[in-house]
C-alpha cells in the first residue's frame, strides 16, 4: 500500500517538475512555475522519508535527516534572501556545486554498501562511478565558478595545461574501466574508488580554472548539466522515477542553455572551453586605441530629447544591474508613456551576467512583459526610432562585434542601436565592459553620453522630464 502511494507521489512529483519548467519559460508564469516544482519537490522528499522503505524497513534515523534538512533549509532561505541580483550566477553556481556535492557522498555511501555486501556487479558499480566522477567534477568545478565570479579566484593557466587535464581525464576512464570490467566493489578497490574522487575532484579545479571571466556563466550552465546527470544516475541507482525526472530534466535543459547561450556569442562551445575571451585576448585588444572625442549631454538636454520623441527603446545592461536602477526605469518609461511617447525595451540575449538576467530584473520591477524586444525585432524597430537610451550596457551595443575582425567579440550578434536617430548612453566613466575593450558607439556623431549612476541619473531625468 505505502509504495503505491509512493508510486503516485513519485509520479505528482514528476509532473510538477515539467509543469514547473514549462512554466519557467515564460516571466509571467515564471515564478508560479518554480513554486509548483518546489511543491513536487517537496511531496517527494516526504514520501522518501515516511514511506520509502529499504529492504522493507522503513527509514528511522528521522534525527539525522530533519537535522540535515532544517540546517539546509535555513542557509539556502537566508542566502536566498540576501543575495543581490547582480550575485545571482555565483548563488546559481554554489548550489549547483551542492548538487553535485550530493551526486558524489550518494556514490561513496552506495559503494560502500557494495563493498560490504560482497555483491559486484558491473552495472551497479558503472553507474555509481559515473555519478561520483560527473558530481565531483561538478562539485569542484562549480566552487571554482563561484569564486571567480565573486573575484574571489582570478584566471589561471599554464603551458601544458590542457594536455595534462587531458592525462588526468584519461587516468580517470582507464580507472573506471578496471574498476567495472575487472575488480568490482571490494576491500581493495575502495583505495582506487577515492583516487578516482580525487582526480575527478582535481580534473574539475583545472577544466574551470583558465577560463574566462565573461564565459563562466557558459561554464556554469555546463556544470548543471552534469549535475542534472549525476541526479540522473542517483536516479537509476534507486530505481527513483522522481530523482531520475528531475536529473534528465536538469541535464537536457542545462544543455539547450549552454548551446543558446554559445549562439548568442556565436562562439563554439570548445571556443568557449579552451579560448580566452575575457583574459588576455581581450586586454590585449583593449584601452589604448585612440577613438577620437565623445561629447556629453546634460540631464536637461536628454530629458527635452526624450520627451519630444515619438519612439525611445531602452537598453538596459550589467551596469543597471548594478545599480538597481529597474525601478527608477519603468518609472521613467510610465513617464514618457504619459506624455505619448512610445517606449519599449531591446533585450540582448546575454546582457547583465547571465541568459535572462535582465527579463527577471525588469519583471521585478513589473514592467510590462509585452514591452520587452528580443534582439532580432529590436534590430528592425532602430531604424524607426529616434531615441536610444543605453543604460549600463556596453559590449552588446559594441559595433566592434559587426565591423571589426580583430576584436574579440568579434561575431557576437549586437543589438544595433547607432541605426536610431539619437543614442544616449548612461555609464559612470568611459572604463570598458566586461569584455575589456573600447566601444566605438561612444564616438559616434550621433552618441551622447550621459555620465552617472544609472540609479541617480534615471530619477534626475524623471524630474527633469516632468519639467520640459
Ligand atoms: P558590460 O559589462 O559590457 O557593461 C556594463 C557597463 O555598465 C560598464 O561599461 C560600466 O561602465 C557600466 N556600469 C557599471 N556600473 C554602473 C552603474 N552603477 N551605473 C551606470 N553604469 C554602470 O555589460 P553588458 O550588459 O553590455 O554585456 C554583458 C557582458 O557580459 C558581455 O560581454 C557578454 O558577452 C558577457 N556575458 C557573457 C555571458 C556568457 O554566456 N559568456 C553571459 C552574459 C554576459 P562604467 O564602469 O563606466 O560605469
Amino acid at each position: 500500500m505505502g509504495s503505491s502511494i509512493l508510486s503516485i507521489i513519485y509520479l505528482v512529483g514528476s509532473v510538477t517538475f515539467i509543469l514547473g519548467l514549462k512554466m519557467l519559460s515564460k516571466p509571467d508564469t515564471a515564478r508560479k512555475g518554480n513554486l509548483v516544482a518546489a511543491a513536487g519537490m517537496t511531496l517527494a522528499i516526504l514520501g522518501t522519508i515516511f514511506l520509502y522503505k529499504v529492504d522493507d524497513v522503513p527509514l528511522h534515523n528521522y534525527g539525522w535527516i530533519f537535522t540535515g534538512l532544517l540546517i539546509g533549509g535555513v542557509i539556502g532561505v537566508l542566502s536566498a534572501k540576501k543575495v543581490k541580483m547582480t550575485a545571482m550566477p555565483e548563488m546559481v553556481s554554489m548550489f549547483n556545486g551542492m548538487g553535485g556535492a550530493c551526486a558524489a557522498l550518494i556514490s561513496i555511501v552506495e559503494f560502500n554498501h557494495l563493498v560490504a555486501s560482497g555483491a559486484t556487479t558491473g552495472g551497479m558499480v558503472a553507474i555509481i562511478l559515473l555519478s561520483l566522477v560527473i558530481g565531483a567534477i561538478s562539485c569542484a568545478g562549480s566552487i571554482i565558478a563561484w569564486g571567480k565570479l565573486a573575484g574571489k579566484i582570478k584566471d589561471f593557466s599554464f603551458n601544458g595545461q590542457h594536455i595534462l587535464n587531458l592525462g588526468v581525464l584519461v587516468v580517470i576512464i582507464g580507472l573506471f574501466v578496471w574498476l567495472v570490467l575487472g575488480v568490482g566493489a571490494t576491500a581493495t578497490s575502495l583505495v582506487v574508488f577515492y583516487i578516482v574522487l580525487a582526480l575527478a575532484l582535481f580534473y574539475g579545479i583545472l577544466f574551470v580554472l583558465p577560463i574566462g571571466g565573461a564565459d563562466m556563466p557558459v561554464v556554469i550552465s555546463l556544470l548543471n548539466s552534469f549535475t542534472g546527470v549525476a541526479a540522473a544516475c542517483g536516479g537509476f541507482l534507486y530505481n527513483n522515477p522522481v530523482m531520475l525526472t528531475g536529473g534528465i530534466l536538469v541535464g537536457s535543459a542545462g544543455t539547450i542553455l549552454t548551446i543558446l547561450m554559445c549562439k548568442a556569442m556565436n562562439r563554439s562551445l570548445k571556443n568557449v572551453l579552451i579560448g580566452s575571451f575575457g583574459g588576455a585576448a581581450a586586454a590585449a585588444a583593449g584601452g589604448s586605441k585612440d577613438q577620437g572625442n565623445y561629447k556629453e549631454i546634460s540631464l536637461n538636454d536628454a530629458a527635452v530629447v526624450m520627451a519630444y520623441a515619438n519612439k525611445v527603446i531602452i537598453v538596459p545592461g550589467y551596469g543597471l544591474a548594478v545599480a538597481q536602477a529597474q525601478h527608477a526605469c519603468h518609472e521613467l518609461e510610465k513617464q514618457l508613456g504619459e506624455r505619448g511617447v512610445e517606449v519599449k525595451y531591446a533585450i540582448h540575449p546575454v546582457a547583465g551576467r547571465m541568459p535572462g538576467h535582465m527579463n527577471v530584473l525588469l519583471a521585478e520591477a513589473d514592467v510590462p512583459y509585452e514591452k520587452l524586444l528580443e534582439m532580432e525585432d529590436a534590430n528592425t524597430e532602430f531604424p524607426t526610432t529616434d531615441v536610444v537610451l543605453v543604460l549600463g550596457a556596453n559590449d552588446v551595443v559594441n559595433p566592434a562585434a559587426k565591423n571589426d575582425p580583430a576584436s574579440p567579440i568579434y561575431g557576437m550578434p549586437i543589438l544595433e542601436v547607432e541605426q536610431a536617430k539619437v543614442v544616449i548612453v548612461n555609464k559612470r566613466s568611459m572604463k570598458p565592459g566586461y569584455a575589456g575593450i573600447e566601444n566605438d558607439l561612444f564616438f559616434q556623431p550621433k552618441t551622447s553620453m550621459l555620465f552617472g549612476d544609472a540609479k541617480k541619473v534615471l530619477q534626475e531625468l524623471l524630474a527633469a522630464i516632468k519639467e520640459v
